[in-house]
C-alpha cells in the first residue's frame, strides 16, 4: 500500500467520456490497495476562455480578481470529477487548494507555494476517501485567492507528492511521454524511458512543453519520482528521476523556444563598465536576460546584444529608451523573427564534438547561427525563426538517426 499522487490536465478531463476515463484510472489504482490524490487542472481550453471573457470588461483587471476567476476553472473539473467517482461507487472527496492547504506568496498570476499543510489531506486519506484537489491554486496570508502561472498544475502536483512523501507523482497527459523532439515537428521523434531532472528541467525551460519547468525543478529538490504518461493509453510513460540507467545517448532531446527577441545595443562606447550599466537597467526592471553576445571592440565602439522573452520586449525598450543619450550608444535594434534551439543531454559533459555536430547540421541545412550559448548540459542557438521547425529536424537527425 502507498501513496500515489496522479495528476490530469486539461485535455484528459475535458468532457463527460474523458472523466470517467479518468475515474476509471483513479479508481483503479484505488483498488490496488493505494491512498489517491488526483491533481486536476481546468477542463478544455477553459482557462484560455476565462482569461477572454475578462478582457471583454475590463482590458487591465487586477490580478487578484484575474485569480478570483481563474480559479473556477479547477474547481470545476474537481466537482465533477468528484461526481464521476461517486456514480461509479466509491468515497471520494474534492478540495480546492486552499482546502487542501496550499499557502502560497502573495504574487497574484504566478504565486510561489510557500507550504502545503496537510492535515486535512491526510484526514480525508485516513477516511479512506479517494482525494480530488484542484490544481494551478492556492491562498496567501490575507486568504486571498492566488494561481500559480499557467500551466501550474504540474507544480501542484508534486508540491502534494512531497508534501505527502507519496511513493510516485504520475503526470498523466495527451501524449504518452516524453520525447526527443515535438512529434508534432520531427516525425521520427523517439520517447525516452527516463530522464534525469536536471534535463528534464533544461528541456521545460527551453520550450518542450511537456511539463512545468517549476514542477521538476520541486521534485529535484524533494526526490519526488516523476512520471509522464498517457492518460488514453494504459502503457509506461517516461520517468524522470536523479540518477538514470547508464546508456549511450548522447543527448536527451532538442527543443524550440518561438517565445524570444534579440535587442541589440550598437556602438556602445568601448570602455569598462557599459555592460554592467546596460544589463543593471533591465535588471532595476526584473526583465529575465537569456543569450548575451558582445563582439570585440572596434573604433572604440562595441555591440552588445541579449534575448529577452516577447512578452518583456516592450519593457526592456522602455528600460533602455535613453541609453543613447546616457551611456552615447549609437542606437538599439530589435529583431522578432528569431528562435532559441537548444539541445540537452548530460552526455555531452563528458564527450567531445557535440557542439560541432550540432553546427554541422545547420550549416549542411544552410541555417545561419545568429547567437550561440552553452552550459554543461545544453546548447542553445539563436536563428532566424523561419528555419526553426528546419532546424529541429535537421539537428534530431544528426543525433538520432
Ligand atoms: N488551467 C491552468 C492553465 O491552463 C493550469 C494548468 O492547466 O495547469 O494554465
Ligand atoms: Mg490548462
Amino acid at each position: 500500500m502507498g501513496i500515489v499522487v496522479q495528476k490530469f490536465g486539461g485535455t484528459s478531463v475535458r468532457d463527460k467520456e474523458r472523466l470517467f476515463n479518468v475515474a476509471r484510472i483513479i479508481t483503479e489504482t484505488y483498488e490496488q490497495s493505494n491512498s489517491v490524490v488526483a491533481v486536476v487542472s481546468a477542463q478544455g481550453d477553459t482557462t484560455d476562455d476565462l482569461i477572454e471573457k475578462a478582457a471583454e470588461i475590463n482590458p487591465s483587471p487586477s490580478k487578484r480578481e484575474m485569480d478570483v476567476l481563474l480559479s473556477t476553472g479547477e474547481q470545476i473539473s474537481i466537482s465533477l470529477l468528484a461526481m464521476a467517482i461517486e456514480a461509479m461507487g466509491y468515497p471520494v472527496k474534492s478540495l480546492t487548494g486552499w482546502q487542501a492547504g496550499f499557502f502560497t506568496d502573495s504574487n497574484c498570476g504566478s504565486a510561489r507555494i510557500h507550504r502545503v499543510d496537510t492535515e486535512r489531506l491526510e484526514n480525508e486519506l485516513g477516511k479512506n476517501n479517494i482525494v480530488i484537489v484542484a490544481g494551478f491554486q492556492g491562498i496567501n496570508k490575507y486568504d486571498d485567492i492566488t494561481t500559480l502561472g499557467r500551466g501550474g498544475s504540474d507544480t501542484s502536483a508534486v508540491a502534494i507528492a512531497a508534501a505527502l512523501k507519496a511513493d510516485v507523482c504520475q503526470i498523466f497527459t495527451d501524449v504518452d511521454g516524453v520525447y526527443t523532439a515535438d512529434p508534432r515537428i520531427v516525425r521520427n521523434a523517439k520517447r525516452l524511458d527516463e530522464i534525469t531532472y536536471d534535463e528534464m528541467i533544461e528541456l521545460a525551460t527551453l520550450g518542450a512543453q511537456v511539463l512545468h519547468n517549476r514542477s521538476v525543478e520541486l521534485a529535484k529538490k524533494y526526490n519526488v519520482e516523476l512520471e509522464v504518461l498517457s492518460s488514453l493509453e494504459r502503457k509506461p510513460g517516461t520517468k524522470v528521476k536523479e540518477v538514470v540507467k547508464v546508456e549511450k545517448m548522447l543527448i536527451k532531446g532538442v527543443a524550440k523556444d518561438d517565445d524570444v527577441c534579440r535587442i541589440s545595443a550598437i556602438g556602445v562606447p568601448d570602455v569598462p563598465g557599459m555592460a554592467f550599466k546596460l544589463f543593471s537597467m533591465l535588471a532595476a526592471r526584473k526583465i529575465n536576460v537569456d543569450i548575451i553576445l558582445q563582439s570585440i571592440g572596434r573604433d572604440g565602439t562595441k555591440d552588445i546584444s541579449f534575448t529577452v522573452a516577447l512578452s518583456q520586449k516592450q519593457l526592456a525598450l522602455d528600460a533602455l529608451k535613453d541609453i543613447c543619450s546616457s551611456m552615447g550608444v549609437q542606437e538599439i535594434v530589435c529583431d522578432d523573427d528569431v528562435s532559441k534551439v537548444s539541445i540537452v543531454g548530460a552526455g555531452m559533459q563528458t564527450n567531445s564534438g557535440v557542439a560541432s555536430r550540432m553546427f554541422e547540421a545547420l550549416g549542411e541545412a544552410n541555417i545561419n547561427i545568429q547567437m550561440i550559448s552553452t552550459s554543461e548540459i545544453k546548447i542553445s542557438v539563436l536563428i532566424e525563426r523561419a528555419d526553426s521547425k528546419r532546424a529541429l529536424s535537421a539537428i534530431h537527425d544528426a543525433f538520432f538517426d
